[in-house]
């Protein structure tokens, strides 16, 4: 349920419900918009009558109830206000949200060895990405393939971002590892294998740092809102929703299916903000291109593609991997796509 506030209602007025509402056993949540107060209700409020809710303060405008199964990720959670996720990095803070310019995360699918980060990071930072991303530890389908550097590689990861000032994504794929890369990472990915991981999803629901939610390969839209609902339900509203492919019947010339339907889907129906990946959408180095391109048109708030400095020796994904060279390319014509969009002051255009 959400308690629309009056503009103007006096903050002691807001708080006073609130608290009325904690007496009467719901989890209030204010949230403060451009124009509103709006106060987000969580818990058993299916036994609440809209009408008796409303005598509870004249300065209440509107009670609505939430009718989808995810609630504090909904649009109507918020009133209709998208919401930005900021994220300080040393180079400043960087916003993802709808009315900012779209923000790209590059690097190697694998951190491999301090050469090749710091090399990738400079060269994407040079074209214009606001991230390097670069697993440490990697979620692979055969036990017998790359698993990744794990701890060193978190270092090298520091490194980089010491070297380069831009922000680190990187995955967590267990609880028990999620304090130490929150240590270096400025997001934590969870890849699309944990996207339906609870403890996981709860862990870093319960720390202060951004998260990354990648869909699932086999996970409908609302499944992959009700995981991002685990996390804001422990307290952490920072979550940018990652579409990177699905599985359907054809998979013989791509991947996956990178479902960029997602971008007009999600706007309809929740507040956070959006990441396409179109490296692990398409699995084709050389569809990268189109599908970034489509993905800004179609007005994703971000765009994560995988860079390595040789991608025919990448312990990882190297079929999908852009060299740095023809991510230069890349971050250039996606600057004149997102000039044709009404996104703020384009950032591509750097490049
Ligand atoms: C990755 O980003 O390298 C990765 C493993 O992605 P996904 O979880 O989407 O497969
Ligand atoms: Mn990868």
């Amino acid at each position: 349920m959400i308690v629309v506030m009056k503009s103007g209602t006096p903050e002691a007025e807001v708080n006073r419900l609130g608290s009325e509402f904690e007496e009467l056993g719901l989890t209030p949540e204010k949230i403060v918009g451009a124009h509103k107060v709006v106060i987000g209700l969580v818990g058993d409020t299916a036994s609440f009558d809209i009408a008796r809710v409303q005598e509870l303060s004249p300065w209440i405008e509107d009670v609505l109830r939430v009718e989808k199964p995810y609630k504090r990720v909904s649009l109507e959670y918020r009133h209709g206000e998208y919401s930005d996720v900021v994220v300080p990095t040393p180079n400043g803070d960087v916003i993802f949200g709808p009315n900012h310019p779209v923000v790209v995360v590059a690097g190697p699918c694998s951190v491999e060895n301090e050469a090749m980060i710091v090399e990738t990071a400079l060269r994407v930072k040079a074209a214009g990405a606001k991230f390097l991303r670069g697993g440490a530890y990697k979620p692979r389908t055969s036990p017998y393939a790359f698993q990744g550097h794990g701890e060193s590689a978190l270092h090298l990861l520091a490194a980089a971002r010491e070297a380069s000032g831009l922000g680190i994504i990187t995955e967590v794929m267990d609880t028990a590892d999620v304090e130490k890369i929150a240590e270096v990472a400025d997001v934590l990915q969870i890849g699309a294998r944990n996207m339906q991981n609870f403890a996981l999803l709860k862990k870093v629901g319960a720390q202060d740092k951004p998260v990354l939610l990648k869909r699932g390969m086999a996970a409908t839209i609302d499944d992959w809102l009700m995981a991002a609902e685990y996390v804001l339900s422990e307290g952490n509203a920072n979550v940018i929703l990652c579409e990177r492919g699905i599985r359907t019947f054809d998979s013989k010339y791509t991947r996956n299916i990178l479902d960029l339907s997602v971008v007009p889907v999600l706007r309809s129906l929740t507040h956070l903000p959006m990441m396409i990946d179109p490296s692990h959408g398409t699995g084709v180095s050389d569809f990268v291109l189109s599908m970034a391109k489509a993905a800004i048109a179609v007005g994703t708030d971000s765009l994560m593609i995988e860079v390595h400095p040789n991608p025919a020796k990448a312990l990882s994904d190297g079929p999908q991997s852009l060299t740095p060279d023809a991510f230069d390319h890349v971050m250039k014509e996606l600057a004149k796509v997102e000039k044709l969009t009404d996104r703020a002051q384009p950032a591509l255009a750097i490049a």
